[in-house]
């Protein structure tokens, strides 16, 4: 049967780096909402031209366009296996849909991976976050820098700082976070699936416990 993970945390936990982590060891599809926009902005697709005002201002893009957004990426072929989803869901509405997605597929959300990370950490980490446009791989000029400045290890792709890792829109994620998607931690609780994990750690230790929390479930 498929596996369906979520990761839970606000934005600059480290989400999208253990996604990898994770989504390697369990041979499953890393679906992340965020770049699946940020390939739309690219492409200039009407689905892109829509969200970007609501991105560039650091605010959600309307649960009806994300939901179907995910749901045709999550029913492709290529995630059957099983899928770990990064940045989606973020609102109860969001929950509900992804619950009602997967019992149609006769599943189940198995695991939600929560990494906490306390607001001030949040600020600083965001504030120096490079990411590669070619292959989303993530950086930090402090904690987690590339071999070479600016160039991606991976691909060799110059690497750019995100419009809305700047400072006022990385202050209105985080509140938008607390407001709207913080509730997800109660109510995944509440379905027991839910596994804490202290984000403030280095990127292994973090990912140890991780593996460790979802090998307990999945
Ligand atoms: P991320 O890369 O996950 O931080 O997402 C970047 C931006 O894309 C967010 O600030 C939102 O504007 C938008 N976005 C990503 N995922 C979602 C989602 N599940 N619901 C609404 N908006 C989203």
């Amino acid at each position: 049967m498929a596996t369906y993970i979520v990761l839970l945390g606000p934005p600059g936990a480290g989400k999208g780096t253990q996604a990898q982590i994770i989504a390697k060891e369990f041979g499953l599809m890393h679906v992340s909402s965020g770049d699946l926009f940020r390939e739309n902005l690219k492409n200039q697709t009407e689905l892109g031209k829509l969200a970007k005002g609501f991105m560039d201002r650091g605010e959600l893009v309307p649960d009806d366009v994300t939901i179907a957004m995910v749901k045709d990426r999550i029913s492709r072929l290529d995630c059957e296996k099983g899928v770990l989803l990064d940045g989606f869901p973020r609102t109860p509405a969001q929950a509900e849909a992804l619950g009602e997605m997967l019992k149609g597929l006769g599943s189940k959300v198995d695991c939600v991976p929560y990494i906490s990370v306390p607001a001030e950490v949040l600020i600083e980490r965001l504030s120096g976050r490079w990411t590669c446009p070619a292959c989303g791989r993530v950086y930090h000029e402090k904690f987690n820098p590339p071999t070479q400045a600016g160039v991606c290890d991976a691909d060799g792709g110059a690497l750019i700082q995100r419009d809305d890792d700047k400072s006022e829109t990385v202050e209105r994620r985080i509140r938008v976070y607390g407001e709207q998607t913080a509730p997800l931690i109660a109510y995944y609780r509440n379905l027991g699936v839910l596994a804490e994990v202290d984000g403030t750690q280095s990127i292994e230790e973090v990912g140890k416990l991780m593996l460790a929390a979802i090998r307990k479930v999945a």
